[in-house]
Order: structure tokens, then C-alpha cells, then sequence
């Protein structure tokens, strides 16, 4: 009997499915009032946002704030940058708290920040979280100094830290010394091995000082960003393996548009798909006039379509060819998306679970029918020279053919109801 012939597939040791476990790492807790948000450990990996309004104009600040924190920021930070943007941050606070936001807040400081910590004790106790860059502390004999001083209010104030440190304002004597070391070693290591070497030690000889000030570590973040995906990607996998604090994940500098997305999200999704990032921001450059909000809703989104977490319902709809003339799917896709969107605030309260919910719009009988059972409701719309009508599946059967110039509203009230007896009611 002569042996079947081995394919090169099953050769091959199956691949694992899904994500791997998410790296161990410790717990730290951001906090403001009822919100308590916890970073690393077995949290979900959260999405955070940073506001780009001056922050001296306190009312724009907290404005933008409740915007973000209404996309779904858990945190977001602001600029503190100046006296006046520091004497601001009590102000917002106290306005987000009147409008019943209270996201925690973090303070981003650079150059000033010993001062303003040191000298506005409000805005010290308002923030829940302290953004420490270790390249932009001080230079020289006041570097260490000024650095302890950020760590002793932090300490003083009971706040988290999280050491920050970009490939932008990297500790230019740190970089000196490291490439000095290299310079002398048999074989030296690239620039960029030296570079990504110099991001690392940056933040965790700052994170060690840190604790020798009395820091628990459990309130310490790190992060190293850099612009560029395959740098992130080795900078991460190092860090990773040599500290077990929460790492913050974001690709620095993203851009604007596509290119911003796509490239926050190759990177991220990497890391992620390892087990690495307890929580994430997405850089963004807004287009001019375009929300801030869409960085939200793009970290949301890279965590959902990997299965991370569920944020909002999430609607399937295929690309339209040649069998769709019209824009009418398309149309009833968006629609339905921002729908989804702007009721998920009140529905997360009201109708719990229904985040997982998935909705297909589909343009035509070849997938539309196929597509539309998979999900939780699907409506297949009807392609060129197809019988103008449009099945609608509920839970994979059949349930009504819409017709007629209203469709998309007859399709928003199935999912209302949809809604209210899958996912229950409860008082908001
Ligand atoms: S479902 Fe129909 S309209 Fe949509 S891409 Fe496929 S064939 Fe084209």
C-alpha cells in the first residue's frame, strides 16, 4: 500500500488562533471621583485621547474634553504648559464635573512642570495622572533635581505617573553616553539599535529613579514612542521583556488620513495581536475642521476588529461593484454606522451587551443574503436589475422584505427593536 502523499499544509504545526495572552504586567489605577480606571494587569487595554485646544482657555479645553470622553476616551490628557494653563485645570475640572464628565484628567508637562506642580498645588491634586518626559525635565546639573520634584508632588498628591519618552526630545546626554559605549565595543551596533537602545534605558533608569524617590511602582507607565511601525515594533518587544510596568502604546506622529490610521494601526496591531499595550492613543492629525473625536473612535476600532474589545456595534458592508449602481447602500451603511454611534452613550447604560451587536448592509443578492445571517440583523439590498425589495434576517432567519422610498427608516426601527428586547431595558 504506497503512503498518501504529504501536502506541504499538514506538515506544518497549526497556527494558534487568536491573540496571545496579554503580557503580565502590574495594575495601576487612574482616578477621579466615581471613575476609576484601571491600566495593565487584567484590565482591557484602554483607549485614551489628548486634547488640542489651549488649554488656558479653560471652557474649549473642557468642551473638548466631554467630546472625547464621550467617543469613548477612558483618560484624556491636556497641555499644561504654561501658569495660566495650570491655574486653567481646576476650572475644567470643575466645569467637566458640573456637566457630569469626569474622565480622568492627565496633565502633559515638558520643561516646566517641577514649577507648575510645585506652584499651582490645585491643579497638582485636580489632574489624576502626571505625563513625565524624561528628555524634556531639565538639562544638565538641573535634570535630576527638577525631575525629583515632579515625583515628590506626584507622591505627595497620591497621583500616577506615566514616564513618556519620545524619539523627539530624547535625553540627548543619555544618547551621548550610550553612543560613546557602542562606539568602543568590538562590533558596535547600528544607529538605529543605538537609538532604540537609548529610547529604553531613558525610561526605565527614569522609572528606577523614580522608585528610589518612593514612587510605588504600581502607579508607574512607560512608554517609548517613536514614528516609525518596524521601530515601535522593536522598541515594544524589548521593553516588554525588561519591565513589567503597564505599557502606553501609540505610534507618534501618525500623520493625517489614511496614511495615520494605517500606520498606527499596522504597528499597534503587532503589538496587540502579542500580548503587548495595556492602553493605547492613537496620533493623529486632524484634518482641518475634522473631529478630534476620530482618534477615539480609531483606537476603539483596531480593538474591536481584533477581538479585544467591544465598544460599539459594529456594521458589515461590502465594498459595492459593478452589480450596485446605486449609492443607496452605501448610504444606509452610514447612516446606520453614526446611528449606532451616537446612541452607544445612553445604550451602554440602558442596553447592556449591546456593543457586541454586528449589522450587515449588504449591496446585492450574491453576499447579501449569506452576509446578513452571520450577523445580528443584515438587510440585503437590492442590486442592479434586481426585484426591488430587501430581505431583512434577524438571528440568521428571514424575518420581513422592506420596500418602497423608506427602507432605511423601516431598517433603523428593526434595529431599535432589535435592540430593546435583545439587550433588555434598563433606567440610564
Ligand atoms: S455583495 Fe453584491 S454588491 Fe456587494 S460587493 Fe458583493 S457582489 Fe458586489
Amino acid at each position: 500500500m504506497t503512503e498518501p502523499t504529504k501536502t506541504m499544509s499538514n506538515c506544518l504545526p497549526p497556527l494558534p488562533l487568536g491573540p496571545s495572552p496579554k503580557r503580565a504586567s502590574r495594575q495601576s489605577e487612574v482616578v477621579w471621583e466615581s471613575a476609576r480606571i484601571t491600566v495593565g494587569g487584567n484590565a482591557p487595554v484602554r483607549v485614551q485621547s489628548m486634547t488640542n485646544t489651549d488649554t488656558e482657555d479653560a471652557l474649549a479645553t473642557a468642551i473638548q474634553v466631554k467630546e472625547l470622553a464621550r467617543a469613548g476616551s477612558e483618560m484624556v490628557r491636556i497641555t499644561v504648559n504654561t501658569p495660566a494653563a495650570a491655574a486653567a485645570v481646576p476650572y475644567i475640572r470643575e466645569q467637566l464635573d458640573k456637566m457630569g464628565v469626569h474622565v480622568p484628567l492627565i496633565g502633559d508637562f515638558h520643561y516646566n512642570g517641577h514649577t507648575l506642580l510645585k506652584e499651582h498645588p490645585e491643579c497638582a491634586r485636580t489632574l489624576s495622572k502626571y505625563r513625565i518626559n524624561p528628555g524634556n525635565v531639565g538639562k544638565g546639573a538641573k535634570r535630576d533635581p527638577q525631575f525629583a520634584q515632579m515625583i515628590e508632588a506626584a507622591c505627595e498628591y497620591r497621583k500616577p505617573i506615566r514616564i513618556g519618552v519620545n524619539w523627539g526630545s530624547l535625553d540627548q546626554d543619555l544618547l551621548a553616553s550610550i553612543m560613546d559605549a557602542n562606539a568602543a565595543l568590538p562590533s558596535p551596533k547600528s544607529a538605529q539599535e543605538v537609538m532604540i537602545e537609548a529610547l529604553i534605558q531613558s525610561a526605565l533608569q527614569s522609572a528606577e529613579k523614580a522608585e528610589e524617590l518612593g514612587m510605588d511602582p504600581n502607579q508607574i507607565t512607560l512608554s517609548c514612542k517613536v514614528s516609525n511601525v518596524q521601530d515601535l515594533v522593536a522598541v515594544y518587544r524589548d521593553l516588554a521583556r525588561r519591565c513589567d510596568y503597564p505599557l502606553h502604546l501609540g505610534l507618534t506622529e501618525a500623520g493625517m488620513g489614511s496614511k495615520g490610521i494605517v500606520a498606527s494601526t499596522a504597528a499597534l496591531a503587532i503589538l496587540l495581536q502579542e500580548g503587548i499595550g495595556d492602553t493605547i492613543r492613537i496620533s493623529l492629525t486632524p484634518d482641518p475642521g475634522a473631529p478630534r473625536e476620530n482618534e477615539v473612535i480609531v483606537g476603539q476600532e483596531i480593538l474591536q476588529t481584533m477581538g479585544l474589545r467591544n465598544f460599539t456595534p459594529m456594521v458589515i458592508a461590502c465594498p459595492g461593484c459593478g452589480r450596485t449602481t446605486s449609492t443607496t447602500f452605501q448610504e444606509l451603511a452610514a447612516n446606520i454606522q453614526s446611528y449606532l454611534r451616537q446612541q452607544m452613550p445612553v445604550w451602554k447604560k440602558t442596553h447592556p451587551g449591546v456593543e457586541e451587536m454586528n449589522v450587515a448592509v449588504m449591496g446585492c443578492i450574491v453576499n447579501g443574503p449569506g452576509e446578513s445571517k452571520h450577523a445580528n440583523i443584515g438587510i440585503s439590498l437590492p442590486g442592479t436589475g434586481e426585484t426591488p425589495a430587501a430581505p431583512v434576517f434577524v438571528d440568521g432567519v428571514k424575518v420581513k422584505t422592506l420596500r418602497g422610498e423608506s427602507i432605511a427608516q423601516d431598517f433603523q426601527v428593526i434595529v431599535e427593536e432589535y435592540v430593546k428586547t435583545r439587550y433588555g431595558s434598563k433606567q440610564a
